[in-house]
């Protein structure tokens, strides 16, 4: 695998709970990086020579200030291209936006900022907004993330898909939007979820990494821990079609787990995540070095 994106969740904790939250981030998760596990990360990342682009998302990684802008900076130092995904909680005012990018600038490529109905009573929040303007004077590049809500996504799929507004992306149903988010969703039957619709399981160029040192192919998909074995060892051994759960879904996508593994299932699904979601909570039990960690699954929540 040749890596050239590494997403560090700086944290599990955010300051909101939304419903479509595929990491279950929330107030009450755990899990949060110290700067030593930061700067052992960029190490490793920098080791692989392969990376080239750093993102800090969560959970919230404003929520740790502090760490967050020596890690900019650290990463920064070190030559990679830095992003920070944040739902912008911290832009109250123009003034108070200045005060929290003032720092960042020079240092970021990108910030991404979210902005929906999931996050603010408003679609385009006085936060988005606010740190939109600021970002501009600061000569950050911000663009902004819009979940459409499942009523949405369904009067369009009716229409035709592709009819979501420019830059609103459809809800996914894993993580916390497969229990809070699926009553409004319509189904489709469990056999026509044959492929993986989101993630390139064999060459993903990117790949996030957990507070625990976890490297999720996707989200609750694990394929290493760098803790336990370098990065770099990790990308040169990882082989798609030995990793019990990833071979299934690219041989024959969510659906195939129900067969291969003979699980329970319901008639329909939302989508191919809320299969392969509720398919690998069943299977947790059985791989519980692969299908993890506690947090991604939202228990102790
Ligand atoms: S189908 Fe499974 S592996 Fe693919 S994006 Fe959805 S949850 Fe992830």
């Amino acid at each position: 695998m040749k890596l050239t994106g590494l997403h560090i969740l700086l944290t599990y904790q955010c300051n909101f709970e939304c419903d479509h939250c595929f990491v279950w981030g929330s107030p009450w998760q755990s899990g949060v990086m110290t700067m030593a596990d930061i700067r052992d990360t960029l190490q490793q990342a920098k080791e692989t020579g392969t990376v080239n682009s750093i993102y800090f998302e969560g959970g919230e990684p404003f929520l740790y200030y502090a760490t967050l802008l020596k890690a900019v900076r650290m990463a920064h130092e070190m030559g990679f291209d830095v992003g920070i995904v944040s739902n912008g909680y911290w832009a109250i005012s123009q003034e108070d936006a200045q005060a929290a990018l003032e720092p960042f600038s020079g240092l970021l490529h990108d910030l991404s900022v979210s902005t929906d109905f999931f996050h603010y009573d408003e679609f385009i929040s006085s936060q988005a907004k606010f740190s939109e303007e600021v970002a501009r004077v600061l000569n950050i590049p911000l663009g902004t993330i819009s979940i459409a809500s499942p009523q949405e996504s369904e009067t369009c799929t009716e229409a035709g898909r592709g009819t979501l507004p420019p830059g609103e992306s459809d809800v996914m149903y894993r993580g916390r939007a497969a229990v809070n988010l699926i009553d409004k969703a319509g189904r489709s039957p469990w056999e026509s979820f044959t492929e993986c619709p989101y993630e390139d399981l064999v060459e993903p160029g990117r790949i996030h990494m957990d507070p625990l040192g976890n490297l999720h192919i996707c989200q609750g998909i694990i394929i290493g821990n760098i803790r336990e074995k370098p990065l770099k060892e990790i990308c040169a051994e990882y082989d798609p079609q030995s990793h019990p759960i990833v071979k299934v879904i690219l041989n024959g996508g969510p659906a195939a787990l129900v067969t291969q593994f003979d699980l329970p299932h319901e008639k329909g699904y939302a989508d191919a995540c809320h299969l392969c979601y509720n398919s690998r909570l069943l299977l947790r039990e059985h791989f519980p070095e692969l299908l993890g960690p506690d947090q991604m699954y939202g228990v102790n929540l």
